[in-house]
């Protein structure tokens, strides 16, 4: 209970009143200077003394009510903690839910934190443990959020309280410890002096008296500087507590006696009424039955002064004690029983177990065997009952801890198969990485690939072209677009088969046939017109090839102005009429140039191809020779005029040696047959005739 009971190990239940909390902000946050220390003033008294409280309160109430939020806050606060001390729980309630619902209103934090630890102070007067636990814990987040040092120091503290009153020792020392640490930080005497105060009452239910001790002494020294009778008492309260548990009865005693001295000194009265119990209980130990008497009965008085049932309760059982140690029987049993009542009322029934086995015992002490088995059996049925409920509250708490031991085992499961699965999705990640950039590579390689190839595709075709152009360069004139000589010697070599060429469809002979043509006087047009003319005259005469001859046939430049025709299939008969459609067919053509119109004749040198003039045809080279010699005939008798060798008579009296030395000579011996083609507008003129010339 906050504020309110407290163990001691003599196993007498006693009021003990805790240092309760002012719960007035420092003067940091006066809004209203003259009320703010009126308050202070009263805090002080309403600790000790609430009805004087309450009354110098009521004075100054009208105003409290109409100043700033922090001022009314702390008139509230001081009016609920008034009405508390003097039991008037309802009244105190309504205060505290005041002053929360105003916190809320003004949504002021260090208001509502200070309501709600105010109503866990008087719901815990109401035994009310739970609620009272969780006002003290919701109150102290709240603290927390302000900046309000005082009010953070006493929400640790009450949360502290409220932490050991629920058995959590470990959380309410962490509290404690905060307390102090804030007290320290914040320096004011009186904080430090609370949080030394709890500190020492938890030492003590620790059974870490020493240390209880030793807080106590701190705690002492700094509230003889405070000048408080008041928290010199408290003090006094607490030292006594330690001096019980550490079996120094008579510690104990001078500790109840000095704080009765204070208490008295400032009238204290819920104070003297818990002192006097207790001193009651002191006396009752060392078996001194008049002070206990006296103190008890003290105690009672004051106690019903106060409508404190508490107090009024344990006195009972002190005097009952005490009257059955001298005794009398009926009166002892008559103030124990009244003392059960009111902890059968409230219902803490562990404390009821306990005073039951001491009424019993003081009852078999003063001999009433038959009382003491009563006690005795009242005792055992309040044992079983809360055996039964301890056992279950041991199974339920087993039940709980194994539910949390297994949804703690489903969880690490369940986050071990979460990693695993991530690990995996991981991995997939990474693999679909790893193709995606193959997958690009290749891509790209094929792209490469696919450049170069087409590059390649494209330098090949140009090859070919060059190569085309080339071989074409290679093989061709380049001033008359005919083939070269170089081509014709190829191309003899590689085709040609020499041989008889047989019947054409009108059964006469099909033979091949060379034409070798010379310019005459050609030197005469270079050096009359320029050699510009003279290559103009040049492809003017290859035109008229082309044009006079066959696609088939092969027209050649031989040399500078002589041009070679070979035609691979004519009649016998129609060689010479080619002849002369050469010489006609050049000479008529009128060659355009600077305004001047030119014309030439050529010497041709004929003969059928393949020449044989044995049983063996002669090869193209000894051919061309042989029709070399006829244009050179041609030449030298007259130009403008074709000589052609037909063929061969009498060979077995000569050789083809002895022909191939002089043309004319072997023709006059009618070795070689020769027909003679002149050209147009002439009359064939030759000196030296031979015999068997042909004119055609
Ligand atoms: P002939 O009737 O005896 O053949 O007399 P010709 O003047 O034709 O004598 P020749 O055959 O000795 O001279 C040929 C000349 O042709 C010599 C050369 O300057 C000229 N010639 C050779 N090739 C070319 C060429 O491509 N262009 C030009 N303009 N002149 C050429
Ligand atoms: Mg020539
Ligand atoms: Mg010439």
């Amino acid at each position: 209970m906050l504020a309110g009971l407290s163990d001691t190990p003599s196993g007498r239940k006693v009021r003990v009143l805790l240092a309760s909390l002012c719960l007035v902000s420092g003067l940091a946050h006066a809004q209203h200077p003259v009320l703010d220390a009126r308050l202070l003033e009263i805090r002080e008294i309403n600790r000790y003394v609430p009805p004087r409280a309450l009354g110098e309160l009521r004075k100054i109430e009208a105003e409290a009510r109409a100043a700033p939020v922090r001022t009314k806050a702390d008139f509230l606060v001081q009016l609920c903690l008034a009405l508390r001390g003097l039991n008037q729980v309802p009244e105190a309630l309504a205060a505290a839910e005041e002053l929360i619902a105003f916190g809320r209103e003004t949504r002021d934090n260090v208001v509502i934190a200070k309501g709600l630890l105010t109503k866990a102070y008087v719901v815990s007067r109401m035994d009310q443990l739970a609620l009272s636990h969780q006002l003290a814990w919701e109150g102290e987040k709240i603290a927390n959020t302000t900046g309000d040092m005082v009010l953070r120091v006493q929400a640790a503290i009450t949360s502290g309280q409220a932490y050991a009153e629920d058995g959590n020792f470990p959380a309410a020392m962490g509290k404690m410890q905060t307390a102090l640490t804030l007290a320290r930080q914040h320096g004011e005497p009186i904080p430090k002096v609370q949080a030394l105060n709890s500190l020492a009452i938890l030492y003590g239910q620790l059974n870490e008296h020493d240390k209880g001790f030793e807080a106590l002494e701190e705690a002492t020294a700094l509230a003889e500087q405070t000048n408080s009778p008041g928290r010199l008492a408290t003090l006094k309260d607490t030292e006594y507590g330690l001096a019980v548990d550490t079996n120094q009865p008579q510690r104990g005693l001078r500790a109840l006696l000095a704080g009765l001295e204070y208490e008295r000194r400032i009238g204290a009265e819920a104070m003297i009424a818990g002192t006097l119990v207790n001193l009651s209980d002191s006396y009752l130990k060392q078996h001194d039955y008049a002070r206990t008497l006296s103190y008890g009965n003290q105690a009672l008085r004051a106690g019903r002064r106060l409508n404190d049932d508490s107090t009024v309760a344990t006195a009972h059982l002190n005097l009952g004690q005490a009257h059955l140690g001298l005794g009398s029987l009926s009166e002892g049993k008559r103030h124990f029983e009244l003392g059960l009542a009111w902890y059968e009322k409230v219902g803490d029934k562990p404390e009821l177990q306990e005073v039951l086995m001491e009424y019993g015992a003081a009852l078999e002490r003063a001999g009433d065997m038959a009382g003491a088995v009563k006690a005795y059996h009242r005792e055992r049925a309040l044992s079983n009952e809360l055996f039964e409920k301890r056992r279950q509250k041991a199974t339920l708490e087993l039940q709980e801890k194994y539910d949390t031991e297994k949804k703690q085992r489903q969880i690490e499961l369940l986050s071990r198969e979460n990693q695993l699965k991530t690990t995996e999705i991981d991995n997939r990640r990474l693999q679909q990485r790893v193709w995606w950039l193959l997958a690009v590579v290749f891509a790209l390689a094929a792209l490469v690939v696919g450049i170069l190839y087409r590059k390649v595709r494209h330098a090949n075709a140009q090859l070919k072209v060059k190569n085309l152009e080339l071989k074409q360069q290679s093989s061709r004139d380049p001033l008359t677009g005919l083939y070269n000589r170089r081509h014709f010697q190829e191309f003899m070599r590689s085709h040609l088969q020499v041989e008889k060429r047989g019947a054409g469809t009108s059964g006469e002979e099909i033979v091949g046939a060379l034409f070798l043509l010379d310019v005459d006087h050609f030197k005469h047009v270079n050096d009359s017109h320029g050699h510009a003319a003279g290559d103009a005259v040049l492809k003017t005469i290859a035109d008229s090839l082309r044009e006079i001859l066959r696609e088939t046939d092969m027209i050649v430049r031989w040399g500078g102005e002589e041009f070679l025709a070979f035609l691979p299939a004519i009649p016998r008969s129609g060689v010479e009429e080619i002849a002369r459609r050469l010489l006609s067919g050049i000479s008529q053509q009128r060659i355009d140039y600077q305004d001047k119109a030119l014309s030439v004749n050529v010497s041709i040198g004929f003969a059928p191809f393949p020449l044989i003039p044995g049983t063996n045809a002669l090869p193209w080279e000894r051919a061309v020779n042989l029709v070399d010699m006829a244009l050179y005939l041609a030449k030298a008798h007259g130009r403008n005029r074709a000589y052609g060798v037909r063929g061969f008579a009498n060979f077995e009296q000569t050789t083809m040696e002895h022909i191939e030395q002089d043309l004319e000579r072997a023709w006059g011996a009618g070795y070689v047959d020769m027909s003679i083609v002149l050209g147009a507008a002439q009359e064939p003129k030759n000196p030296a005739a031979p015999p068997k010339l042909t004119i055609v």
